[in-house]
């Protein structure tokens, strides 16, 4: 392909709100343009290098057995109120109304659009398991597009979803997905973190996050020194940092607290803040109980034997969820609660601290004063580490008044007690005690076990072998290819340019005449044609500007191979030609008529190197 033929608009400034690498250079490099905020448009160098990201994925896919589909991007509104998503999925879906007034969504993930699909023509166990894909547009409204296509609002995802009989058939797929996923990113050229993620309310092991370490990362890595654990903090565990290990059980914490004085009521007149606390008191965080009055919605954890009126109401799917539930939780001072652990304990669709006004309701008391000892008709859920507590303080349920002296399973017992501590670096892995430390990360792809919860709700059923009625178990599998392809710029540039690995280059090889004449145009036209012909993808720089500006054009592109033909070195004998490869420094001689050969040579040397 000629340059001066194609539709590549190299820039030399860097856009304004272009903040990462990848968004300044699939812009200055011509491979993208802005349509809006959060809208791209790929123009013809960077759609190349998509076209082959998405290559990579669709065959990996399909060597899975994993089948592609292709519905469509815009879906009835009535499937997703039958999930219930319709509701719970908040500003980011965008929904539509058509000419007649009917609902419509534009597809931001397809469980609803795959699960009917599914729906309508499963009958037999013998038709499963089921694994369908598609590679296709999603739009989600995101409030705050950012940092180019990294965070779009219409981006491409390849999504796939499985169905099965039984955990164990989901299990398999799962992991097939799981080394798909791995040589997808590796083919990519991309060095991937793959972590434990929060599964949600649906709850087991089932969820794993591809991260790639990134400064801008909206996710928080926790990664052990010693083994290879790696969690998302929205999931991560920590070994109990005291003596006896896990939880400790009501009764023995009470002969535990045998000698600790007698609770006390202790005035704190205007202090409120667990530093002036500490300060009053004289102490360390440690050893205060925090008390966080927490609001959480669509609960689906049987609160049936919890202190308080829940009055559930029965889902179609067969849960019981209660609407608006609130629960006072409890943890040590120096610790944070982490809200997604809580939700996923709680199965709730939202967990957020509650309002003053309901803090004071259900307390009795004005916000800072909260505390388990004679907390009534509301649910406690403590912390694993409050079973460590047995001389603690807490609020006194009264303006300016504590509690000191507070022993877990003596004074007080909670409804649940569970780990929903936030993981910081410093604490110690739950594998093997080594020491976490934190990364930041950006998430590429996601694999889930999703059970039944789509399933369920709307109403998929077969006939197994007995001919009873069963609901399928659900995965789904999500990579980003636009993030994707950002992501291996962001590992793969330096000051010049775009750096490509050969699997997702936009061309091979950037052939540069000096002056595009004479016996130079001939001699690069014929080495361009040869190396087409061994099917390697050439760009052949045919302008009339200065080798300068051709040079740092082809830096910024990143093309891997950067063959320069000029006078003086066709003039030797033989021919010579100059060759660079972008990630090196040197360049060397090598003969014209040895050059179709050794290219293709080192081109496809790259390229199976890669997709080994
Ligand atoms: P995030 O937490 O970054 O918003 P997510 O958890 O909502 O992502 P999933 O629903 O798991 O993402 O979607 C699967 C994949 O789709 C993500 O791993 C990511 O690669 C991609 N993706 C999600 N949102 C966007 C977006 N706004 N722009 C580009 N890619 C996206
Ligand atoms: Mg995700």
């Amino acid at each position: 392909m000629k340059l001066s033929q194609t539709f590549i608009p190299t820039l030399r400034e860097v856009p304004g709100d272009a903040l990462i690498a990848s968004h300044r250079l699939m812009f200055r490099s011509g491979m993208l343009r802005k349509l809006s905020n959060g809208l791209f448009a790929y123009l013809p160098l960077g759609l190349r290098s998509f076209r082959k990201v998405e290559r990579i994925i669709r065959e990996e896919m399909d060597a899975i057995g994993s089948l592609e589909i292709k519905p469509t991007v815009v879906v009835p509104g009535d499937l997703w109120k039958e999930s219930g998503r319709w509701e719970t999925m908040g500003e980011a879906l965008l929904r539509v109304k058509n000419r007649l007034g009917t609902d419509f969504v534009v597809s931001p993930t397809a469980e609803e659009a795959f699960t009917a699909l599914v729906r309508d023509e499963l009958s037999s166990y013998r038709q499963l398991p089921l694994s369908l894909y598609q590679i296709n547009t999603k739009y989600r409204d995101e409030i705050r597009p950012r940092y180019g296509v990294m965070r779009g609002r219409e981006f491409v995802m390849k999504d796939a979803y499985s169905f099965h009989t039984d955990e164990d058939s989901l299990d398999e797929t799962y992991q097939a997905m799981g080394r798909a996923y791995r040589r997808i990113f590796k083919r990519c050229g991309l060095t991937v973190i793959p972590v434990r993620a929060d599964s949600g309310a649906m709850g087991g092991s089932g969820s794993e996050e591809f991260m790639v370490e990134s400064e801008i990362g909206d996710n928080t890595l926790l990664l052990c020194r010693a083994c290879d654990y790696a969690a998302n903090v929205e999931k991560a565990a920590c070994k109990p940092d005291w003596a006896g290990g896990e939880g400790i059980s009501p009764e023995a914490a009470r002969t535990a607290a045998a000698s600790t004085a007698a609770i006390e009521k202790i005035d704190t007149p205007e202090v409120k803040t667990i530093e002036e606390l500490c300060g009053f008191l004289k102490t360390d965080a440690k050893r205060f109980i925090k008390t966080l009055i927490y609001r959480a919605v669509n609960v689906e954890l049987d609160l049936s034997s919890a202190p308080g009126n829940h009055r559930g109401e029965k889902r179609p799917s067969g849960e019981l969820s209660y609407g608006e539930t609130f629960f006072a939780v409890l943890i040590r001072g120096d610790l944070e609660v982490n809200e997604i652990k809580l939700a996923a304990v709680l199965k709730a669709s939202e967990v957020t601290l509650a309002a003053d006004t309901d803090v004071v309701r259900l307390t009795g008391a004005p916000v800072g004063f909260a505390g388990p000892v004679g907390l009534e008709g509301i649910p406690i859920i403590a912390d694993l580490s409050v079973t460590a507590m047995n001389d603690a303080v807490t609020g006194a349920l009264a303006r300016d008044l504590h509690y000191t002296h507070v022993a877990y399973g003596r004074d007080f017992v909670p409804w649940l007690v569970t780990d929903i501590r936030t993981v910081k670096a410093g604490d110690r892995c739950s594998l093997c005690g080594g020491e976490l430390y934190e990364k930041k990360g950006n998430e590429l792809g996601h694999i889930f076990k999703l059970g039944y919860k789509y399933t369920r709700s709307m109403q998929v059923s077969y006939l197994d072998e007995a001919g009873k009625t069963r609901i399928p178990t659900m995965g789904c599998y999500g990579i980003g290819l636009d993030r994707t392809l950002a992501s291996v710029i962001e590992e793969h540039h330096d000051e010049a340019g775009i750096i490509w690995p050969m699997t997702v280059a936009p061309y091979q090889a950037i052939i540069i005449p000096i002056k595009y004449d004479g016996a130079v145009k001939t001699a690069a036209d014929g080495l361009a044609a040869a190396l087409e012909n061994h099917g390697i993808e050439v760009l052949l720089d045919d302008r009339n500007e200065r080798p300068g500006v051709k040079f740092n054009d082809a830096d910024l592109m990143g093309i891997p191979f950067r063959v320069v033909l000029g006078d003086k070195n066709l003039n030797l004998s033989p021919p010579m030609v100059e060759v660079k490869h972008r990630a090196q420094k040197e360049n060397r001689l090598i003969e014209l008529g040895r050059a179709t050969e050794e290219l293709t040579g080192l081109v496809y040397g790259e390229l199976a190197e890669l997709n080994r």
